[in-house]
């Protein structure tokens, strides 16, 4: 049986919450034959655990999103106090309870020793209720850091991050799947001719059109004006189809300035389709480069390899 100290509490919530995928899988790794944890192993997994630099679980940071991890860290340790007190208290509680039991002789002893017991049993009650209010907010902050970790801030799509995560999972599940590199035509002449802002409203609109027409396939910000669309279970003719009919729906709206109804005219983006089976990442490139194909011969347009 682990004691109950903040480093066990951080362990336990990391672990029970799946925050950090690597302690989880190297817990469920030790714990699988019945194997029981001991403090050695803990203190070790706690040292060793990646946070988002691959530093311990323990260790500071210097992104937004590696400091507001570690906020939470220490909100968690301030948890893990809480509720170390709250079963401190109610294990003094029992003691006390047992000796003046043993001394208690009379009536009015009994009736002391009850309203003794009701007073304590209603500060630990409270003491619980914050506990639980405490952890529900963690909760909270947790799933918020994890979602800005993941998404794009300008078109609020996955990021790269969430991207590349999403491919390897589909990978390591052994399905095949279809990935799309996309980039918009000129985008460079938009942020001229109209501001960055209205490069940034085009982008906008773009990253909507591509994630409603591709729906259920995920639609991801890479970077820039570069959008990866991930198509599970999907061949490259089929992976193709889908795209056109986004590329057309993308260059089927009319944009204008909305200040000033100036129009933008068409926007237009062109488009690499690879299949992937093993590695992602070399899908990518091959996207990438199929993509570069299909800008050199004139943009505005999708191009995939057919399977051999
Ligand atoms: P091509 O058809 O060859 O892709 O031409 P392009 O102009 O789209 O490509 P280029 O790589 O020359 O320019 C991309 C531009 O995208 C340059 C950069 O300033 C702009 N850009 C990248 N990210 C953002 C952003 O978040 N907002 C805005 N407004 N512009 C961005
Ligand atoms: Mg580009
Ligand atoms: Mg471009």
């Amino acid at each position: 049986m682990l004691d109950a100290t903040p480093t066990n509490y951080t362990f336990a919530y990391l672990y029970l919450t799946g925050a950090n995928g690597w302690l989880r899988k190297t817990v469920d790794a030790i714990t699988d034959g019945g194997v029981r944890l001991a403090q050695k192993d803990v203190d070790e997994m706690m040292e060793m655990a990646p946070g988002e630099t691959g530093h311990g679980a323990a260790a500071s940071t210097s992104s937004n999103v590696e400091e507001h991890q570690a906020a939470l860290r220490s909100q968690m340790l301030s948890f893990s106090d809480l509720t170390a007190t709250a079963l401190h208290n109610a294990g003094e509680f029992g003691r006390d309870l047992v000796q003046s039991a043993e001394r208690a002789t009379s009536a009015s002893d009994l009736s002391g020793l009850i309203a003794a017991m009701i007073e304590r049993t209603s500060q630990i009650e409270q003491k619980l209720a914050e506990t639980r209010r405490e952890t529900e907010r963690l909760r909270q902050d947790l799933d918020a850091a994890r979602d800005d970790a993941t998404r794009d801030a300008l078109t609020n799509l996955p990021n790269r991050r969430a991207i590349d995560r999403k491919l390897q999972s589909l990978v390591d599940q052994g399905r095949p799947l279809a990935v799309a590199f996309c980039d918009i035509d000129h985008f460079k002449s938009i942020n001229d001719r109209f501001g960055h802002a209205v490069g940034d409203r085009v982008l906008k609109a773009v990253a909507e059109t591509l994630a409603e027409t591709m729906e259920p396939h995920i639609v991801g910000r890479f970077g820039g004006e570069e959008f990866v669309v991930v198509l599970p279970d999907t061949d490259s003719e089929t992976a193709f189809e889908l795209l056109e009919k986004a590329r057309t729906a993308v260059c089927a709206r009319t944009m204008r300035v909305r200040d000033t109804d100036e129009v933008i005219g068409q926007v237009t983006f062109s488009a690499g389709i690879a299949t992937c089976f093993a590695d992602p990442q070399e899908a990518l490139r091959e996207a990438d480069h199929l993509l570069y194909e299909a800008k050199n011969s004139g943009r505005n347009r999708t191009v995939y390899k057919v399977a051999a």
